[in-house]
């Protein structure tokens, strides 16, 4: 799930893709301040060095483990950008669209995939379709930003092959017992289907740790802990790459 709504008046507006129907191109949106970025000598353009382009954070972990939470804090340390994907599932009560998620009907989403609008693009349980629309985020990582991708293990898979300079984050609960408990605390669910996914986490977590996709695993036993535990490897990566472009 994506995380809580960004404030609409926030001067960093989650990335957004070109609305259906527009050729792909700029993001329909822009920052009206000049943006802050990871880096403080980031130049907006595509020939700048590794180490000035921003960061693409992946996360990843199993429904209710608090990729949500966690995400939104990182948001916050990093003045980061949350990536806005596409979905052909319902919009729920308490969901936005084009904040959330951009919901979309399955002959619009297959649409974006012929464009070749989507960084990724995957099945997700076997039933629904999402994707991170690929301009928004290349737009956001030009200014040097930390772009967030809340993806699955497939997506992931992907942006590693298509991106090997992402970072992947995948994050695991403490035991099974307290991701049951989590998925019924979010109550966005009925009983069967948090069964389910909860099933389906159990499969999630161990391909998570043989793909490849991810550089680090962190238990979210602890909230302020696994931020600042998070926060560390993102600050680590961003140092390792400015001693490596410096070299
Ligand atoms: P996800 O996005 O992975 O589905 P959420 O961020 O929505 O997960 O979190 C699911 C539930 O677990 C929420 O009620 C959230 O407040 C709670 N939660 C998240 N992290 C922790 C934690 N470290 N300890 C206890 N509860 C947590
Ligand atoms: P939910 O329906 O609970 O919001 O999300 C279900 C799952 O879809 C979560 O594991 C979430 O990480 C994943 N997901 C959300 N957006 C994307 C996306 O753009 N691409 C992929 N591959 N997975 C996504």
């Amino acid at each position: 799930m994506a995380p809580p709504p960004m404030p609409p008046t926030s001067s960093d507006p989650p990335t957004s893709p070109p609305p259906p129907g527009a050729s792909a191109g700029p993001p329909a949106t822009s920052s009206s301040e000049p943006p802050e970025s990871l880096m403080p000598d980031t130049v907006d353009s595509p020939e700048a060095p590794a180490s000035r382009r921003g960061l693409l954070l992946v996360v990843s972990g199993p429904s209710g483990v608090g990729k949500t939470t966690i995400v939104h804090r990182i948001i916050d340390r990093f003045n980061g950008v949350f990536s806005v994907s596409a979905t052909t599932r319902e919009c729920s009560s308490h969901e936005t669209d084009g904040v959330d998620y951009f919901f979309l009907d399955e002959p619009t989403f297959r649409g974006w995939i012929d464009e070749g609008r989507f960084l990724e693009f995957a099945q997700v349980f076997g039933r629904s379709s999402y994707g991170t629309p690929r301009d928004p985020v290349e737009d956001r990582l030009r200014e040097g930003r930390l772009v967030v991708l809340d993806i699955d293990v497939q997506g992931a898979i992907q942006v590693r092959a298509n991106t090997p300079d992402a970072f992947g984050v995948f994050i695991l609960p403490p035991d099974e017992g307290e991701l049951l408990r989590r998925l019924r605390a979010r109550g966005r669910e009925d009983e069967a289907t948090i069964e389910r996914r909860f099933s389906e986490a159990r499969h999630e977590m161990s391909t998570a740790r043989t793909c490849g996709a991810y550089n680090a695993f962190v238990v979210n036993d602890d909230l302020e802990r696994v931020v600042e535990e998070t926060v560390r490897l993102i600050e680590s990566r961003l140092k390792d790459r400015s001693s490596e472009s410096k070299r």
